[in-house]
């Protein structure tokens, strides 16, 4: 019998596309996915550690199954991704309910250890890289349980050791290469992994102890992946890597793959892929290469998410970045030298360790100056186990860190602002993702009052047909408001019919307000 399970996913685009894989190997072994959690006999989150925040969602979502898991021992919770990895066994102290706990480098091992939890009442222990090492801790761990055994595979610190990095790259090269698609399932956009890792050990930064080392994948099994994406109808690609620019391949014939080199690889052998983009960039070492390659092949997407996380050097220092605003000025000036319509977005962190009123000044003046299209702006939040958490005091009061983001924020709303006011008048390419989450809030809302029998909704927005006509209609002829994106990642609404969900459109644009470019689709 098939059995259900429920997956959540947080954080990255990382962690969306482990859980598709994920998912698509558990679909093999015979659990269906469902979107309610009360229905499910496997519930796993794949967790973010990034900020305490992310976690803080995990924990309430755990706590409130401590309870279910009592009425219903069978049920199988397991954590998985970057909290795994970083909380290790002392979740199982907070919450003694869990039975699966597997880490973002170990995830090729979760279909039999989801198995094991499910069939089995013994303890199971499953670990790749040091049995001898992490046992002891959860066999002395598995003596507080009380209950069926638990399953753990996490990385540790063993990660990092040369001898296991390249059991590690074969065995999650493997989980990326079991991906099955095809046309019938109708996906239009797709991630594709190139790096996993990272080296750089920012100052705040987890991902490096959660996501183990730097490992470059194969070129060519990146390019047939892709080239599979885009045979089963996929649309637009993104390749994804904590520094992707830095991709380096060395093949045992001493030849180097560089990132430049893939960009062109992946651009010829799929000439029917229409959009192929690319994140995240680090502003070091970006090579006039990589760049002349996103300025010559034509659908490469021309945008770049190249965080600079702060203005001011003495801070880029602390935080271990590598380069000064300065570099990252020089950077931006040679992406625009080079693509002229390049569109640019940027990460920040407000509220370091000893951040000044002058130095957060500095942060603003990047924005103004980059003139990005959007920044993600996030509050220092201390790690455990960082660097900066260890040498630095979190210094910086709440309120202070709160309105230096909302200030932050509102700079690069007024940045956005203006760039999308300089859109109006142009013809563009959009990628159309659907309804607008508006369209699709009111028509919710509007089928609530319905179905409570009234009469009357108030629409925040104008629609043309009530969604229970939408639903007997075919999809070519309802007309509503769509949002898709264009090749530098601006999101733009325009009314057409929902059947173009999934293609490309030219629409000119014709208003802007705050963050959304409004458009006219042009009818070929
Ligand atoms: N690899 C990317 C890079 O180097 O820019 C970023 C990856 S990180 C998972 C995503 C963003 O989270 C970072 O760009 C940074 O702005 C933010 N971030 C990471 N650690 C943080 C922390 N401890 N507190 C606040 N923000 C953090
Ligand atoms: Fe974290 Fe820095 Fe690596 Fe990005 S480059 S993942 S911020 S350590």
């Amino acid at each position: 019998m098939r059995r259900k399970l429920y997956l959540e996913t947080f954080g990255c685009q990382m962690n969306v596309l482990d859980s598709e894989l994920v998912m698509g190997q558990l679909r093999v072994q015979g659990y269906d996915a469902t979107e309610s959690p009360d229905q499910a006999d496997v519930i796993l989150y794949n967790t973010c550690s990034v900020r305490e925040h992310a976690e803080q969602k995990v924990w309430s979502r755990l706590g409130a199954l401590r309870e279910r898991k009592t009425e219903q021992p069978n049920l199988v919770i397991g954590v998985i991704g970057c909290m795994a990895e970083r909380d290790g066994e002392n979740l199982f102290r907070k919450f003694p309910h869990i039975d699966i706990l597997c880490g973002p480098g170990e995830l090729d091992k979760l279909p039999g250890m989801v198995h094991n939890a499910s069939v089995a009442s013994s303890a199971s222990i499953a670990s790749s890289v040091s049995v001898a090492s992490s046992a002891p801790t959860v066999t002395a761990m598995n003596a507080h349980r009380v209950g069926p055994g638990r399953h753990v595979a996490l990385m540790g610190s063993t990660s990092r050791r040369s001898s296991t990095l390249a059991q590690a790259e074969d065995s999650l090269e493997l989980l990326d290469l079991s991906r099955s698609i095809s046309a019938s399932d109708g996906v239009s956009q797709a991630y594709v992994r190139i790096t996993r890792g990272c080296n750089k050990f920012c100052t705040y930064c987890v991902v490096p102890y959660t996501r183990g080392p730097e490992v470059h994948r194969p070129p060519q099994n990146i390019i047939d992946e892709v080239r599979k994406l885009t045979d089963a109808g996929v649309k637009e690609v993104t390749l994804l890597g904590q520094t992707i620019n830095h991709y380096a391949y060395k093949h045992g014939d001493g030849r180097t793959t560089t990132f430049a080199d893939l960009l062109f690889q992946i651009h010829e052998a799929t000439a029917d892929l229409p959009r192929l983009r690319f994140v995240t960039s680090f502003p070091r070492d970006f090579t006039d290469a990589a760049l002349q390659a996103m300025r010559d092949c034509r659908r490469i997407c021309r945008y770049l998410h190249v965080p600079a996380q702060h203005g001011s050097d003495r801070i880029l220092k602390m935080m271990n970045r590598g380069y000064t605003s300065g570099d990252y000025d020089d950077f931006v000036a040679r992406a625009r030298a080079m693509m002229p319509d390049i569109s640019l977005a940027s990460d920040f962190i407000v509220g370091f360790p000893t951040e000044t009123d002058a130095e957060f000044a500095q942060s603003v003046a990047v924005i103004r100056r980059s003139r990005f299209k959007n920044s993600f702006i996030f509050k220092y939040s201390p790690r455990p186990g960082t660097t900066a958490m260890d040498r630095y005091v979190d210094d910086i009061p709440e309120d202070v860190k709160r309105q230096r983001n909302n200030e932050l924020l509102a700079v690069q709303q007024e940045v956005s602002a203006q760039g999308n006011r300089e859109m109006i008048g142009r013809t563009v390419e959009v990628m159309v993702e659907g309804e607008s989450r508006l369209v699709s809030r009111q028509s919710a809302a509007l089928s609530k009052v319905m179905a409570g029998g009234q009469a009357k909704a108030e629409l925040l927005w104008e629609t043309r047909t009530s969604p229970s006509d939408v639903a007997r209609l075919p999809a070519e002829s309802v007309t509503t408001q769509l949002t898709g994106r264009t090749r530098g990642d601006q999101i733009i609404a325009f009314d057409g019919p929902l059947s173009l969900t999934g293609e490309m459109v030219d629409v000119e644009i014709v208003d802007a307000k705050n963050l959304t470019l409004f458009a006219k689709r042009l009818v070929p």
